[in-house]
């Protein structure tokens, strides 16, 4: 679906948008374990600014490829983000409803503020609004894999992103 060349481009892109944005502000990175790993170790490199990083791993109850919405915080920040500038950075929306738990716990912790940069968004399956402030691509309801996606845990070191063919 996207070439490792035709990714890293698009994450320059979103890092120097991110860059404008946060200049002299305290910026923190904040990764969803573990689908975003790559994907925040090129942004963090594409974004000129002294910030932090820190994760934080979700786990969703339910079926391996169908989110419930009923999510479990697996480990936690190391550092609280009150009063700094947070930027979640995701691998997929999909549903949302992972992304509309993390940011209503966020918003208990008084960060300065919070936008959400995710690689990848399907619209068709959205269960509920989530605000994207970083976008690097739309898809159709594919499931993908590579780039740190993984399909029972595997994939993530593919280079490029890819639709995951059975049989
Ligand atoms: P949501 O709560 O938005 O439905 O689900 C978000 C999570 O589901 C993502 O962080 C990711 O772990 C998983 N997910 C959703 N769609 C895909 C997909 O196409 N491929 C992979 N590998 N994971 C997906």
């Amino acid at each position: 679906m996207f070439t490792a060349d035709r990714i890293a481009r698009r994450v320059e892109e979103l890092g120097a948008q991110i860059e404008r944005d946060y200049e002299g502000k305290e910026l923190v990175l904040l990764g969803v374990l573990k689908g975003s790993y790559i994907f925040i170790s090129d942004l963090a490199r594409a974004i000129d600014l002294p910030l932090s990083i820190d994760f934080i791993g979700l786990s969703s109850y339910g079926e391996a490829t169908e989110s419930s919405g009923v999510v479990k915080i697996t480990s936690d920040l190391t550092r609280p983000i009150e009063r700094k500038h947070v930027v979640i950075v995701e691998d997929i929306v999909d549903t949302g409803l992972t992304m509309r738990y993390l940011l209503d716990n966020m918003a208990t912790r008084r960060p300065a503020s919070v936008k959400l940069c995710t690689l990848l968004h399907k619209p068709s399956r959205a269960r509920t609004r989530i605000p994207i402030d970083y976008l690097g691509f739309e898809i159709e309801d594919r499931f993908v894999v590579g780039y740190g996606l993984d399909a029972n845990d595997k994939y993530r070191n593919v280079p490029f992103i890819g639709v995951l063919r059975h049989g």
